[in-house]
């Protein structure tokens, strides 16, 4: 039965006016988690210390969140607010991203983080690639896994299915040839980074695979690509453990993007990595998705058996983006 990994401090990064990502996010997913029975929820307590922190972004940007934290309610920048608990939100977030990887190490599950505020965008200073904010993120979670658990595995994999591209992991572990980072996400939109020629610094290149999807791209698209890229990269590592940036926000209708994924892809890759231990680290996810999608992760990682050949019409244009990525990846992996 999946794991849910929850700390009632993430609900204090609270917005002073409407922010699409606010506290109800979690309890949306709770509240629908629990409605299907997925009721196993372990209670977390703590806090990473600063020093973890550190392992991941500079000095200058943790001591510009804790000043900002100091205050009683200010923007980072046009897009992410900073209130008085961000700091203890944030540092508890890490903390569990980091937990779970030491609980998927002795037990074979998944385990769903409810991660607030996300972290995919941040990088190492804060704004990454050239981004034009931090994308409502204050601390890298999902690298804080990542850091955490390349301790005990060769290889890392990072699968990032947030509708944006995690251009802060991606940043963060540009020259890293252990993390293999592959990224589904909305071509064009913010961050505006991801392109499929950026594959990793010069030791690590072919590590890093961008996935860009024109919008309206739809279940069938993502499942290709799944097929075609994901299937034989976990092939090829045979991963123990994979770690997931988990964003709900390519579901239909999200409001901040367009693509047009339903219940059948979350489904889809729950089944998908089913064999592994999964940590899930909640990113972004503003509509129905939160609704809909964690629920069909899950039940996906747990009973189902999708018909694959159902789902495999994709557009020209994904064809076309799979093929590149492959024969570009293809210089540097020996897998297609
Ligand atoms: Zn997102």
């Amino acid at each position: 039965m999946p794991k849910i990994l929850f700390n009632p401090e993430v609900l204090k990064h609270k917005p002073k006016f409407y922010h699409v990502e606010n506290p109800e996010r979690v309890k949306i997913i709770l509240e629908n988690l629990k409605s299907k029975g997925y009721n196993d929820i372990i209670l977390m307590t703590e806090k990473s210390t600063i020093d973890e922190i550190l392992k991941i972004h500079d000095k200058e940007y943790v001591e510009t969140i804790i000043n900002l934290s100091n205050l009683n309610f200010t923007y980072y920048d046009t897009d992410t607010y900073i209130c008085k608990d961000t700091l203890d939100a944030a540092l508890s977030a890490f903390k569990m991203s980091k937990d779970a990887v030491k609980l998927s190490l002795k037990n074979k599950d998944l385990y769903f983080v409810l991660t607030r505020p996300p972290g995919h965008h941040a990088g190492i200073s804060g704004r990454a690639l050239g981004a034009p904010s931090n994308g409502f993120c204050i601390f890298n979670n999902i690298c804080g896994s990542a850091y955490l658990l390349k301790k005990f595995m060769k290889k890392v994999i990072i699968i990032d299915f947030d509708v944006h591209h995690g251009n802060g992991t991606q940043e963060i572990f540009w020259n890293d040839e252990d993390i293999i980072h592959i990224d589904f996400h909305q071509k064009g939109i913010y961050p505006g980074t991801g392109d499929i020629f950026d594959l990793g610094g010069d030791n690590a290149r072919g590590t890093k695979i961008n996935l860009p999807f024109k919008s309206h791209s739809t279940d069938s698209d993502y499942i290709y690509a799944w097929i075609e890229i994901v299937d034989p990269i976990l092939k090829y590592f045979k991963p123990k453990i994979v770690l997931v940036s988990s964003g709900f926000d390519a579901y239909m209708n999200d409001g901040l993007a367009s693509i047009d994924l339903t219940e059948t892809f979350y489904k889809f890759a729950g089944y998908k990595l089913s064999k592994y231990s999964v940590v899930s680290v909640l990113e972004g996810g503003y509509g129905i998705g939160l609704k809909y999608g964690p629920v069909s992760f899950l039940e996906g990682y747990e009973k189902l058996n999708i018909e694959e050949d159902k789902y495999i019409f994709p557009s020209e244009d994904t064809k076309l983006m799979v093929n590149t990525v492959k024969n570009v990846i293809s210089e540097y992996l020996d897998i297609f």
